[in-house]
């Protein structure tokens, strides 16, 4: 490798877009060069004082108008428009409908809670009639 190919390539090692066998034949280049070494540092130095830089400040008329259309993009849209928008009957009937899940719920776990319970009961008095040998004694 020589220092001309080495310079037309020493950008493209920093930012990674070189081949793994055509980096390491730079890297060896680069490490017996001082000349090429002198480039590579210099082109880390020019990257870092860029890097440094602060960028450009947004533009006032840019950040005024993109809020102005963020505005006006949320006064179209409001979050609760398709509830406003509802007839009033409509909303009567989801609310209806909503109470009557909520209690329709509610009877059948305490239907199931209480069944579970009496069935539970009901194998504990067995277990202890077996246990006391039908004698019915044990309370
Ligand atoms: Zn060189």
């Amino acid at each position: 490798m020589t220092c001309r190919h080495t310079e037309q390539q020493l950008q493209a090692w920093l930012d990674g877009e070189l081949s793994p066998s055509l980096a390491h034949a730079l890297k060896e280049h680069v490490r017996g060069c001082a000349l090429c070494n002198a480039r590579l540092e210099g082109l880390k130095q020019l990257f870092d004082a860029v890097g440094d830089l602060p960028g450009p400040p947004a533009a006032p008329e840019l950040l005024g108008s993109t809020l102005r259309a963020a505005r006006d993009l949320a006064a179209d849209r409001p979050v609760s428009a398709w509830w406003t928008t509802l007839p009033t009957m409509n909303k009567g009937l989801s609310v209806a409908a909503l109470a009557a899940g909520l209690l329709l719920g509610v009877v059948l776990y305490t239907t199931t809670f209480y069944d579970t319970a009496i069935a539970s009961a009901a194998t504990s008095v067995d277990t202890l009639t077996v246990l006391t040998g039908g004698q019915g004694d044990y309370l």
